[in-house]
């Protein structure tokens, strides 16, 4: 069989993406996409917000598999496993049979980091990273009322806000203060605060000694102190899905080391989306993604084209108390800090005292748009009055 022109394994935001940027580039290309889960195509952002907006699982399908890879002329082989490769005669096998490439793009995202499974052994939990973990969660526990959330980092907060909206009674455990990598502790109590006048009970520094299911799950702190819910989330970050890559012979470090072209060390090979590690950096964000799909489809269907990297703003989906976040990847040693009772701003500063960044809180959101703007000139601008 003559070989596809483009292998993609990986159905997320960047398989699919990918696969309809190349074909709307060309109409000549032969592209495959191999997916292990289906490949309906979802907006994966929208699984932290779900509850409190009371979808149902298919109410978050954007397209079905079938619409979308029909009307953009892809071949598709969805729940299937890649079982054997051979980087040299660029083929891999799936459900026996031996596909040929002439590249060949790994879109296979993170998976759920696996610190706590020793703790976790036959205790029912869920993880919240894909279409298929919303879809557990909403058959068998939808109508549970107290919940546990292991990890205060971007995901188990905006859950925990969509939770507590959606009426549940939520606690969250964090080994630190909230979403500590990127907020310093003042910010990061405002948040606590406003979590917990939304009926969040937010428990930092915490540890957890031992979980065990009874008729509820029980949750024994390392300050003594237990807990018991009926549901329990682990939401403690992502690692790359590295398997794959690992098989063909792909350089790894913390992912898939690329560079700027996305091209990983083996010939004809690329990695897109949160399992790749471009240039040292894993940005495990949507609009990152979204500015390698464009540099990569140019790339396979034109000429090479570098992916140009900018920080990735967040925006935390947390109504109860918004949040916005803009950084640079200088490290700040200081924080310039304004609140007041209804929101927060914090202007992150070098050690050569220029402003590598800032967060805007509850109603000083309103900011974010001119601080965004404002912020490229910031980068070049002494600390002034002004500027904050
Ligand atoms: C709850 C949640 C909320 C988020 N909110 C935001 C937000 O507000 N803003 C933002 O910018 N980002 C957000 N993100 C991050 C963003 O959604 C991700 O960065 C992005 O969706 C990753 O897409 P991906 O295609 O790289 O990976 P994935 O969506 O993980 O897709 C990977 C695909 O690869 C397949 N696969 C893996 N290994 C194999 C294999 N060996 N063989 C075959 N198939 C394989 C999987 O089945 C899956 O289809 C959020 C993430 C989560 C979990």
């Amino acid at each position: 069989m003559k070989p596809y022109d483009l292998i993609i394994v990986g159905s997320g935001i960047a398989g699919i993406g990918l696969a309809k940027k190349v074909r709307s580039l060309s109409a000549d290309i032969r592209i495959l996409m191999v997916t292990e889960s289906n490949a309906d195509n979802y907006y994966k952002p929208d699984l932290s917000t779900a509850m409190s907006n009371q979808k149902t699982p298919e109410g978050l399908v954007l397209e079905s598999a079938q619409q979308w890879a029909v009307s953009n002329d892809i071949e598709l082989i969805e729940f299937a496993k890649i079982t054997d490769v051979d980087p040299h005669l660029k083929a891999v096998v799936v459900n026996d049979i031996f596909l040929g490439y002439k590249r060949l793009v790994l879109a296979t995202g993170a998976t759920p980091k696996l610190d706590l499974a020793d703790k976790l052994t036959g205790v029912r939990h869920h993880f919240w990273n894909h279409w298929s973990d919303f879809k557990c969660f909403y058959q068998q526990s939808t109508h549970s009322k107290s919940i546990v959330i292991i990890g205060g980092g971007m995901i188990g907060v905006e859950l925990a806000c969509d939770l507590a909206l959606a009426g549940k009674d939520v606690t969250l455990l964090s080994r630190g203060l909230l979403m500590s990598s990127v907020l310093p502790e003042k910010l990061s109590l405002f948040l606590t605060e406003r979590l917990a006048r939304a009926g969040v009970q937010v428990l930092t520094h915490q540890s957890i000694k031992s979980v065990r299911e009874e008729t509820t799950i029980e949750i024994e702190l390392a300050s003594g102190n237990t807990l018991a819910c009926e549901e329990l989330i682990v939401a403690t970050g992502l690692t790359p899905r590295v398997d794959l890559a690992r098989q063909l012979g792909c350089e790894l470090q913390d992912g898939i080391v690329c560079n700027n072209y996305l091209e990983t060390s083996v010939k004809d090979i690329y990695a897109i989306g949160d399992c790749a590690q471009i240039n040292g950096k894993i940005d495990m964000f949507v609009s990152p993604i979204e500015r390698c799909i464009d540099a990569l489809a140019l790339s396979l269907v034109n000429e090479p084209t570098p992916y140009q990297r900018q920080p990735s703003p967040i925006f935390l989906k947390t109504p109860m108390c918004p949040v916005a976040i803009r950084m640079d990847d200088d490290q700040p040693v200081e924080w310039v800090i304004t609140q007041d009772e209804f929101g927060a701003t914090g202007l992150a500063v070098s050690a050569q005292q220029r402003i590598v960044g800032f967060v805007v809180m509850g109603s000083h959101c309103r900011y974010a748009a001119k601080m965004t703007r404002k912020l490229h000139s910031y980068y070049q601008a002494e600390l002034t009055e002004e500027a904050i």
